[in-house]
This record gives structure tokens, C-alpha cells and sequence, in this order.
């Protein structure tokens, strides 16, 4: 059975993650982002099922006891879980899937699955990280501090990672992820599953 590669993608808060991993996924087929359950309040314009699953605490909490999540972390107060039966009815049907998810879930995904590709996104200075998060507007002021010192302890697990993108010119670093996922695509190994015929037929 064909099988897709598991990404995952990790970034302080406001350096661009959403942004970046929204135009990958438009640009190239067989890609898709897995939509993760949360217990943070929506954001104007995020819409339940496209953006997260919003769902309350005690909702979470079952889950948990279910063991529904691939893997799941407490963020900046909140609860945030990937579910396991969505990820993997995605990979077995062969798409390759993206998880934007924080340093915590993507060590508890990489115990799972040691194949998983990680990838870190940088923001080119710290200034201007700030500046992205209050540009974007839909967090409190408070909301906006905590993520800013959260954003330092999230970055110094940047060296956990296969890769690092550093997210200055939106374009570059938009093919820098581009040219990532389209190289695992040519591995001997996915290669030689894809096009078994074409190769036994050359080899005969
Ligand atoms: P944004 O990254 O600033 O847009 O803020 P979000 O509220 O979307 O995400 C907050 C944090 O939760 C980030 O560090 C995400 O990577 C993390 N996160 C989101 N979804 C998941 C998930 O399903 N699992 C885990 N472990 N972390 C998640
Ligand atoms: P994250 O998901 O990492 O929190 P977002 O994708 O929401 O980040 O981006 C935060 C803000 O920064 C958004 O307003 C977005 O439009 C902006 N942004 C993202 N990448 C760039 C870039 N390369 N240059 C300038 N602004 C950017
Ligand atoms: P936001 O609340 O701004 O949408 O996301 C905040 C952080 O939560 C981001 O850094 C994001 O990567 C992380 N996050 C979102 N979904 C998940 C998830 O399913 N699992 C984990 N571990 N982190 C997540």
C-alpha cells in the first residue's frame, strides 16, 4: 500500500506557519494539512472543521481518555491534539500530511513515527516577529505578550528538527517547502513503489 510522508511543521507563533503551509498545500497535489482539535476560542474568521475543531475542555478530556490523539499538548493555556484515525486514513490513501504542531506534539510524533520529516520555521529577527503578530489582529494584547515569550521558548527546540526555513522574503521560503516536500517524493523507496511496472518493465 501506498504510503504518504508525514510532515511536521513547527514555528513560534506568528512567524508565518499558517501562512506558508496554506499556500504549499494550494500549490502542489497530494498534499493536505491535518486539521487539529483545539480548546482555544475562535478566532474571527477561522471557521470550525477548516481551521481547527473547536471543541470545550470536558469534549478534549474524553478524547484523551479514548485515546483519540495521535498526539496532543497543552499551548499557551490551551489544548491542542491530532487526531490518529484522520492522519493515518490520509497517509494509507497515499496523500503525504502536514502537521502544524508545537515542539511537545512533534516529540510525541516522532517517538510514533521516526520516518516523520520536521521542519522548523525561523522568523528573520525577533522584531519582526512581533511585528507579525500584532499585524495579524486577531489576538488580545495580553494574548500578544504570552505568545511573544512563549515564541523564545518554542524557538530554542529549533535544533530537534531535519530542517530549518527561515520565513524573510514569503516567496522564498515558500519554495524552500515546496522543494522539501517534492524531494521526499523522490526517494528510491517512493520512487520504486509508484512506478513498480515502468521499473520491472525497464529492467526486463
Ligand atoms: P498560531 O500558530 O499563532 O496561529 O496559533 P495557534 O493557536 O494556531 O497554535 C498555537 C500552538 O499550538 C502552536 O504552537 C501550534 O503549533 C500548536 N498546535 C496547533 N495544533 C496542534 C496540535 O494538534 N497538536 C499540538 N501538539 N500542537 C498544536
Ligand atoms: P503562525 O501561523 O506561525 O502564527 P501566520 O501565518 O498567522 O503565523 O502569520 C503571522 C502574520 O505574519 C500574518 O499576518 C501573515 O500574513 C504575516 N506573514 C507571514 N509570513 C510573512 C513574511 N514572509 N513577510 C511578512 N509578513 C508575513
Ligand atoms: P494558534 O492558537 O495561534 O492557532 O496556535 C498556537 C500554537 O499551537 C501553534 O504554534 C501551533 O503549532 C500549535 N498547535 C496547533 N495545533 C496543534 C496540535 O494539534 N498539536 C500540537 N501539539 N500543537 C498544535
Amino acid at each position: 500500500m501506498a504510503q504518504g510522508t508525514l510532515f511536521i511543521v513547527s514555528a513560534p507563533s506568528g512567524a508565518g506557519k499558517t501562512s506558508l503551509v496554506r499556500e504549499l498545500i494550494e500549490s502542489l497535489d497530494g498534499i493536505q494539512v491535518s486539521v487539529s482539535h483545539t480548546t482555544r476560542a475562535r478566532r474571527d474568521g477561522e471557521v470550525d472543521g477548516v481551521n481547527y475543531h473547536f471543541v470545550d475542555v470536558p469534549a478534549f478530556e474524553a478524547m484523551v481518555e479514548q485515546g483519540d490523539f495521535f498526539e496532543y499538548a497543552r499551548v499557551f493555556d490551551n489544548y491542542y491534539g491530532t487526531s490518529r484515525s484522520a492522519v493515518q486514513a490520509m497517509l494509507v490513501a497515499g496523500q503525504d500530511v502536514i502537521l502544524e504542531i508545537d515542539w511537545q506534539g512533534a516529540r510525541q510524533v516522532r517517538a510514533q513515527l521516526p520516518e516523520a520529516v520536521s521542519v522548523f520555521i525561523l522568523p528573520p529577527s525577533r522584531e519582526e516577529l512581533e511585528r507579525r503578530l500584532s499585524g495579524r489582529g486577531t489576538d488580545e494584547h495580553a494574548v500578544i505578550a504570552r505568545r511573544m515569550r512563549d515564541a523564545v521558548d518554542e524557538m530554542t527546540h529549533h535544533d530537534e528538527y531535519d530542517y530549518l526555513v527561515i520565513n524573510d522574503d514569503f516567496t522564498t521560503a515558500l519554495r524552500e517547502l515546496q522543494s522539501l516536500v517534492i524531494s521526499r517524493r523522490l526517494t528510491l523507496e517512493r520512487v520504486s513503489e509508484h512506478h513498480a511496472s515502468l521499473l520491472a518493465a525497464l529492467m526486463a
